[in-house]
């Protein structure tokens, strides 16, 4: 699971106001990206790379990364630029003026002020998302109609006017009350909120967007399977934390992931991936997952997290303040504390998190390494030959996501959030501690 990518979104989302349109899912599992295709384990000839697509596939899969780096780091961009213009065209301080006039109380107005905000925000990024969808369908990722999608923006937007307001208001406040050192209060803040994000994500927001049922009732055989990793890892994850989310009704794409933390924390497994991957790999993917558990990449992250949002916050706040300075006379905006100001400081998160998206995912890319070693040594013994099942599972992944066997090295530093496909492929074809009576990095034996 992208865990890196799932706190951060957390904390984008709680930092950031959850002014973007939350979308349900945290990005898990092995690989971010997919395509329907039979599911006998591929032979890898030594020779070739290890993850390989045919012709057909590879000419597809380079067109499809192209848009996805475009959208990836162009919405990043756009998100900026929007942000500027509604502070530099006034558009910000105007709504900030018509609320005060129509409505009464305060509490009113900066409601309507953050929730127009949130809609404004949610519709200028509307057409990149729909280019995304656009291209997804038509390399066979996404199967997900329209009507549907719109259903879903719909819905990620009411989540994110109903998480989002009461806390820019609540944020808002703070700055207003502690002009000078707010920022050390909104970051601690954060660690709670974060959390609480993580904890109800996938009791109350998760099953919004899909539905999930019990991983048994249909899969009792894999479940039994499962069960005997969880054995071997010694970790805590019963058949009543196992999940299957039917992602077949939108999405082509294989995936798994862990979320949730303390009673909401759960294994989620697409039921794309129990339709077309063999038990075994199944097996190796749901041992990765179990790896950022047992390695305790949550709790790691999440310190890691806080020591450098206390940065962000303290620097953040002072971008904010230089802003005011500087183009506060010609924004008509003259403090932070104030709603149309508060964007300033949005402004200021934003380039943060763009900023620091390749060390993020730098962090993130060595736990998922870390994930893949555990994995690969957790079924050991129990699979007849891990390193062939670890890399036909990345061969399924990559193919079913349409992920470039050959990134662009600077594109993979950005915004690869896992090594690319092909780096876990061919690290799990050589890897073989057990090779001449030696043992895994994490296991006995
Ligand atoms: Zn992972």
């Amino acid at each position: 699971m992208a865990i890196v990518r799932c706190l951060l979104r957390a904390s984008a989302l709680v930092v950031l106001l959850l002014i973007m349109v939350v979308s349900a899912d945290c990005q898990p599992s092995p690989a971010p990206q997919n395509q329907p295709g039979p599911v006998a384990a591929r032979p890898q000839p030594h020779s070739e790379q290890a993850y390989s697509l045919p012709p057909d596939k590879l000419a597809q899969a380079i067109a499809l990364n192209k848009i996805r780096v475009a959208l990836d780091i162009g919405g990043s961009l756009w998100g900026l630029i929007v942000l500027w213009f509604l502070l530099a065209s006034r558009t910000a301080v105007r709504l900030d003026g018509w609320t005060r006039e129509t409505m009464k109380p305060r509490w009113l107005q900066g409601l309507a002020f953050f929730a127009i905000l949130i809609v404004l925000l949610a519709l200028a990024n509307l057409p990149l998302d729909a280019i995304g969808q656009t291209a997804s369908l038509r390399y066979g990722i996404s199967v997900q109609g329209w009507p549907s999608w719109f259903g879903d923006q719909g819905k990620g937007l009411a989540v994110s006017i109903v998480i989002g307001v009461p806390i820019a208001l609540f944020f808002n406040w703070i700055v207003r009350k502690s002009p000078r050192r707010y920022w050390i209060w909104l970051w601690l803040l954060s660690l709670p909120l974060i959390l609480a994000s993580v904890f109800i994500s996938p009791l109350v927001i998760d099953p919004l967007f899909n539905k999930f049922e019990p991983l048994e009732k249909t899969h009792a055989g894999l479940v039994g399977k499962l069960e005997e990793v969880v054995g071997r890892t010694g970790t805590n994850i019963p058949p009543d934390r196992m999940f299957l989310m039917k992602a077949s009704e939108k999405s082509n794409g294989i995936n798994a992931y862990v979320t949730g933390v303390g009673s909401s924390k759960r294994f989620v497994m697409w039921d794309t991936t129990t339709d077309r991957m063999p038990d075994d790999e199944i097996m190796f993917i749901f041992g990765h997952e179990s790896g950022h558990y047992v390695l305790n990449h949550i709790p790691k992250m999440l310190a890691g997290l806080m020591v450098g949002l206390f940065f962000v916050f303290w620097a953040c706040a002072g971008l904010a303040e230089g802003m005011v300075r500087r183009f506060g006379e010609r924004w008509n905006v003259h403090a932070v504390a104030s709603r149309a100001g508060f964007l300033t400081l949005f402004f200021a998160l934003s380039i943060a998190g763009f900023v620091l998206t390749p060390l993020a995912n730098t962090v993130s890319c060595h736990f998922e390494h870390e994930a893949d070693i555990y994995g690969q040594e957790a079924i050991h013994g129990l699979v007849a030959d891990p390193q062939r099942t670890a890399v036909s599972s990345f061969n399924h992944l990559g193919e079913a996501w349409l992920d470039d066997p050959n990134p662009n090295a600077f594109i993979e530093f950005w915004s690869y959030s896992h090594p690319s496909v092909q780096r876990r492929a061919e690290f799990a074809r050589h890897y073989d501690p057990w090779a001449n009576g030696g043992h895994g990095r994490f296991f006995a034996k």
